[in-house]
Order: C-alpha cells, then structure tokens, then sequence
C-alpha cells in the first residue's frame, strides 16, 4: 500500500543514504575495500616455502611474477600503451670471477686481486696504448684523444668519493667511456673506508648484472678498479701514459638469461592532468636460499622475504585493485621489480628503457624495508626531502600512524632501494618503509633471513600500513601541482633538467 507517508519515508532513507555516499571519506573508502584477507593471503602466498625465496633467474620467480601479472589482468589494469604484456623482460648475467687478470705496464705487471678486480663479464685479451686521466669525466674524455686506448683515472668523479658514491659512479663512467671510443677503462680504487681486500672479497664471487650487450655482438668493455693506495703506483702509472700495454682476462664467461619486471598502468580522469603518472612500485625478489643448506631444502635454509618485499609485493596489488575501480586524477604505473637483491637491477633496467616516458612520470613511490620494531609508524625514507609530505603524513594519520623520516640516515636507506634508480634520473622518489625507529636486534632477526616468514607478521599493522600507502598515492595523484624536490636536494638538479623546469 502506497501512502504519503511511505513515499516521504523512502525519499528520506534514500536522501540520507545518498548522504553516507557523500560523506564517505577516501581513507573510509579504502578502510571498506582495501581488505585484510587480500593483504594477508598475498603476503602468505608469496612468501610461501615453495618460492624458495623467490630468487631472481629462478622458475619459481617466474611464477611469482605471472601471479602478480594475473591478478594486474583480474582487476583490469591495462598495459602500457604499445605493449601486448604486463612483463618488461630484462636482460641479465651472472658474472664470474675471471681465473686470472693481467696487465703490464713498463716493466710491472699487475694481477687479479693484489692489484686489479673487474667490474664487467669481459674475456680475451688486447695490446693498446693507455692514457692517463684526472677522472676520466665526459668533459675530461672529450678533451683527449681516447679512442682505441684504455683509460686510466681515479675512481669515482670529482667531490664524490664515499664508497658508494664509487659504486654509483660506475655505471656512468662506463658509458662515457665507452661512448668515447675507449678500449677499456681501469679506475684507480683509493677509498680507506672500504678497504682494497674488503672490496676484493665482495667482488670475488659471482655476482649478478644487468646484460647491456644482450643480443649484440660486441663484448662489454672491460671495466677495472685498480688498487691505487700506493702513491708510488699511481705515479708510475702517470709517467708511464701513452705507453703500450698488454691486458688479459681469462675465465668462464657469463651466463646470460632473462627475467621479468610487472608493470600495468591505470589512466586517470582528469584530462589535464592524465598524461602525469605516478610511479607505485616493490621489488618482488629475494634471496633465495642459502647457499649452504643441506639436502632437501626445509624451511629453515629458505629467505621467504615476507616483510622483504612480499608486504611491498601486497602493497602494489592492493592499491592495483583499488584504483582500478576507483582512478585518481594522475594515472598510475604499477610495477614489481625484478632483481633489487642482486643490485636495484630490474628498476635501473627500466629506468633506462622507460614504458612510459620517465618526463611524465612525476612521482615515485617505492614500498620496501627491512621489517618493522615500531607498528604506530610508517617509516617513510625521503620524508622531508619532496614536496609531498603533507599527504604522506595526513595519510598516514588517517589510519591511525605516525609518519617518520629515515631514522638511521647513516646507513643511506635512501639510496639503498629501486627509488634511487628514479631519484638520480630527477623524479621524487622516496621510499615506504614499515615502522622502524632503529636498526635494532628485533629489525635484525627477520632482515635478510630464514626467520622473515610470514607468519611472523602483524597483519592488523601491516594492512593499516598499505591503506596509508593507498590514501597517499591517491592524494599524491589527485595534487594540483606535481611535487618536486625540496630546493638544494642531491637530486633537484637532475629533476629540473628531467622535467625542464627554470
Ligand atoms: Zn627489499
């Protein structure tokens, strides 16, 4: 029976429930459909034993990366404009340590380990003129005449000599280098923070590496640091340039095979601003198992990675489900990086070979820690450094925690996970990272460990933690204003260079 009455009592139910709709705010939206059992199911599915630790060149990897590959299809994330896959597939090696070096100048002969270790997969040998440089810059390189002759410099550039500065300054010295027509470059290695031997033990096993002359014929370039300590050596070397020389690699050559990286995307709604991405990505690897174990594997000798990245892992498939339904202002890419054990790997290769031009990638956040001690925290390395703290902390607030900088900036988190990759090419980057207040015995039982399992883990925190990851890139891609780098960051300059900006 229809009555007034009914009609005004049904006009005010559904007015108020349009209402609730209205009122609901974002955090209460992704408190409703972020949910715990997709966290924890994820969590426990990937850091399951029979991953075995999720090694990057490994079936079991490969499986890891269909998985996120299927659910990114299941929500309906698209592909990256002109591709038919979610998969980037990225070239790698595994490097052994050469049997012997050689190389004799004058009448000195210098050898593996006591004198030289090599950076790159190079075999055979060559007769070659050297030339003795300051750093062997890309300015330096063009002012000589280097072509056809091997390049002999300090290692690292001018006013960065901290031992990782070295190891990030490798990379491009290599290229200038070998852009130069240089036959090899040989870096003098002086740093006393991390001694010659040290170095030579790290460098002595195999070691994994990006294939950058997959598919192409030339052999990659051979890449030395020299133990430059003695002051003597080092003058020799200076009076000797223009000499010939003869250098020698010999050993097993590197084994080449592929791996993947995970990328969807998800296009925004605001016509103006849609062409801007914001970057949501966690490696997806680990370690492994230990070298060391015993026959059959158990659980005891298996890296499950759970906080390691499975809870980063977790973190990109949950917002992938959320923004699918409900897209921000900006698009998002959505990517699970391959290789970060083995050395930030699978996130250099596709920042080097970006499916969405790095230009329009306006923001990247990186979800990856070593565990937590603290669960009121986000720990949020980076924070302080770009424009967007106040989403970052409101995000966090909204469920319940507290954001904070990198606690322990003396171990260089910053710089130590797949955002640095985005950060030295100029997009903001920082990284997510579960509470951690210290670098304490409760962070170092489960990091980088067989006791990282999964049923070790606060699912309540953990989920509260990824919602706060959901709210922040939604704020983050729904900003007016893209945010850039705090003035005077390391990374500002390569960031107003990327993006043009005065
Ligand atoms: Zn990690």
């Amino acid at each position: 029976m229809k009555t007034l009455k009914s009609f005004f009592l049904i006009l005010i139910l559904s007015f108020s429930f349009h209402l609730t709709v209205v009122a609901q705010t974002d955090a209460e939206r992704i408190e409703a459909e972020v949910l715990r059992s997709d966290v924890e199911f994820n969590i426990y599915f990937l850091a399951s034993d029979e991953f075995l630790g999720r090694d990057t060149g490994t079936h079991e990897l490969d499986i890891a990366a269909r998985y996120i590959a299927t659910w990114f299809q299941t929500y309906g994330v698209e592909k990256a404009d002109g591709y038919d896959s979610y998969f980037q597939d990225v070239p790698l090696q595994t490097l052994r340590s050469p049997e012997e070096i050689t190389f004799s100048v004058g009448d000195s002969t210098y050898q593996k380990n006591e004198h030289l270790a090599l950076l790159t997969g190079y075999r055979g040998d060559m007769d070659a003129s050297y030339i003795f440089l300051d750093y062997a810059t890309e300015d330096e390189l063009a002012d000589n005449d280097v072509e056809g002759k091997i390049v002999v410099a300090s290692a690292g550039l001018p006013g960065q000599t901290s031992p990782q500065q070295l190891f990030m300054a490798v990379q491009q010295k290599n290229e200038w280098a070998e852009a130069a027509g240089a036959k090899a470059l040989i870096e003098l290695y002086t740093n006393p923070q991390f001694p010659w031997q040290v170095l030579v033990g790290f460098l002595g096993g195999d070691r994994m590496d990006l294939d950058d002359n997959n598919g192409e014929n030339d052999e990659p370039m051979p890449h030395f640091w020299m133990n430059g300590t003695t002051e003597e050596r080092v003058n020799y070397l200076g009076e000797l340039s223009d000499s010939n020389v003869t250098l020698t690699v010999s050993g097993a050559e590197p084994d080449r095979f592929t791996s993947r990286n995970v990328v969807g995307v998800i296009r925004g709604t605001d016509p103006d601003l849609r062409d801007e991405y914001i970057l949501l990505g966690a490696h997806y690897d680990h370690e492994g198992v230990a070298e060391d174990h015993p026959d059959p594997i158990t659980s005891e000798y298996i890296y499950n990675g759970a906080r390691d990245n499975a809870v980063g892992t977790a973190g990109v498939l949950a917002a992938a489900k959320y923004f699918a339904e409900h897209p921000p202002r900006r698009s998002l890419i959505f990517s699970a990086w391959t290789a970060e054990e083995k050395g930030l790997l699978g996130s250099r290769y596709y920042a080097e070979n970006p499916m969405i031009p790095l230009e329009q990638t306006i923001y990247n956040l990186n979800i990856d820690g070593a565990g937590y001690n603290d669960t009121t925290k986000v720990t949020v390395i980076g924070l302080g450094r770009t424009e967007a703290d106040d989403e970052m902390i409101a995000a966090a607030e909204a469920f319940g925690l507290e954001a904070i900088p990198d606690p322990v900036p003396e171990q260089n988190l910053f710089d130590r996970s797949d955002n640095v990759n985005f950060a030295q090419r100029g997009i903001p980057a920082p990284t997510y990272s579960l509470g951690i207040t210290d670098f304490d015995d409760e962070i170092n039982y489960y990091y980088h460990q067989p006791t990282d399992e999964p049923d070790t883990i606060d699912y309540t925190y953990i989920t509260s933690y990824i919602r706060s990851i959901v709210l922040a890139t939604l704020k983050i891609a729904d900003r007016d204003e893209a945010p850039f780098w705090i003035p005077g960051d390391v990374y500002e300059e390569a960031g107003l260079e990327l993006y043009g900006r005065e």
